[in-house]
């Protein structure tokens, strides 16, 4: 299988159709014909590539999606899912039974956290959450039941940047499984190429980029993904979270120009954090020269992509993020809305559902305030005239 080589576009390994379509067949079908019930016995024992029985397990155009998101990871081997959370439910439950431990992350999405929280206690799996800069902290927390350290290549609302190689070292060391959840940065940091276990995406956001859909994916081993697909005991065959194919066969084609939205993205938002910091700002971009994580990110990540197109910035109280979000809207600078990787721009305040592990004191010094407006910078071809807008409205309110 060819590498994945971030410097060429992905167009290079996308593989058309069955009758030589350049976009490969809706497939549109539940269930698949055999020629003969021993053909069927035998797939029911052991999978066989390219044999199609049933569309919750596989089905062709859920594959060429799976197969091009697996190279974009540079995985061997991938599955797509009806959301990014059943990716993520899906894997955990594949991977841990009662009494097993995960340490994760503690500035993860609020879905995560609350799944973590709320709902894996149910089953007796026990999460800690950890500051995931904190080394030592990660390393205290092993324990012999610890089967998964769980993290974002980029964390929420922050955006700081994880230390992949750092923590897999952690995780290999014991029989731990290290997942990465990497829906902020996508061709940016490839964190199976540093050391993670599983890469998993919410392609929902920039992977599909047009906020019409809600899909994701696994990106992992070939025997990973296999015992998800198993079909007497695999999470994705027995949860079915399965993807609708004629959305795969549209996120398909919307993955194509994924590596020139992320470098527009990137510039969009590296233009803005700049201006923000020069006007006095408390900016949060790790693509600032001044940014704590600015030397890890520019370690780790794939050049030529930017730092990305998620960036925040603190109004310092509430009322002001409030007003400045309202003002923004009016003028046109996007739209006052959760998610991320839509081609306009989208701001929202974060709140305080990622963050309540956190102490106060130090969610403080963190910088997590209620002031806090997390943005995804939009494609405009002119980002000047966002900044123009979003400039006015910060001095109407007084902010600058
Ligand atoms: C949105 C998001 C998810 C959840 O994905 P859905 O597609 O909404 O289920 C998980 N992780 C991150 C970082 C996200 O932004």
């Amino acid at each position: 299988m060819k590498k994945f080589d971030p410097s060429t576009s992905i167009h290079d390994y996308l593989v058309f159709g069955e009758f030589g379509d350049v976009n490969p067949s809706v497939t549109d079908s539940s269930t698949f014909t055999f020629i003969s019930p021993e053909r069927m016995d035998e797939l029911f024992d052991h999978e066989i590539e390219g044999c199609f029985l049933y569309s919750r397990h596989w089905n062709p155009i859920n594959k060429y999606l799976s197969n091009a998101l697996a190279r974009l990871e540079d995985t061997e081997s991938a599955q797509v899912t009806a959301s990014g959370m059943g990716a993520i439910s899906s894997t955990i439950l594949n991977i841990c039974s009662s009494g097993d431990e995960i340490i994760s992350e503690r500035t993860i999405y609020g879905g995560t956290y609350a799944f973590f929280k709320n709902f894996l206690p149910k089953f007796g799996i026990k999460v800690k959450f950890v500051d995931i800069k904190n080394l030592e902290q990660i390393e205290n927390a092993v324990t012999s039941r610890t089967r998964v350290i769980y993290t974002e290549s980029v964390s929420n609302p922050l955006l700081q940047i994880t230390d992949i190689p750092s923590i897999s070292k952690i995780a290999k060391s014991g029989n731990i499984k290290l997942i990465v959840d990497n829906t902020f940065s996508p061709m940016i940091i490839s964190p199976a190429r540093l050391g993670a276990d599983i890469v998993i995406h919410s392609l929902t956001k920039f992977i599909n980029g047009t906020s019409d859909c809600v899909a994701g994916c696994i990106c992992s081993s070939h025997d990973f993904i296999c015992s998800l697909t198993d079909i007497n005991s695999g999470a994705t065959m027995l949860l079915g979270p399965v993807l609708d194919s004629y959305r795969a066969a549209s996120i398909l084609k919307n993955l194509h120009s994924l590596h020139i939205r992320i470098k527009k993205h990137s510039e969009n938002a590296l233009f803005l954090a700049e201006e923000f910091e020069k006007m006095g700002l408390k900016v949060f971009y790790p693509g600032l020269k001044s940014a704590r994580d600015h030397a890890l990110i520019n370690q780790i990540m794939n050049a030529g992509f930017g730092y990305g197109g998620m960036l925040a910035i603190d109004a310092g109280t509430y009322a002001n993020a409030s007003k400045l979000m309202t003002r923004m809207q009016e003028e046109k600078v996007g739209y006052l809305a959760v998610s991320l990787g839509y081609f306009k721009t989208l701001f929202s305040s974060p709140g305080h559902s990622t963050s309540s592990e956190i102490p106060e004191e130090e969610q403080k010094r963190m910088g997590l305030s209620e002031g806090l407006i997390r943005f995804s910078i939009g494609l405009d071809n002119d980002i000047t005239i966002a900044f123009d807008r979003i400039k006015k409205c910060l001095k109407e309110i007084k902010i600058i």
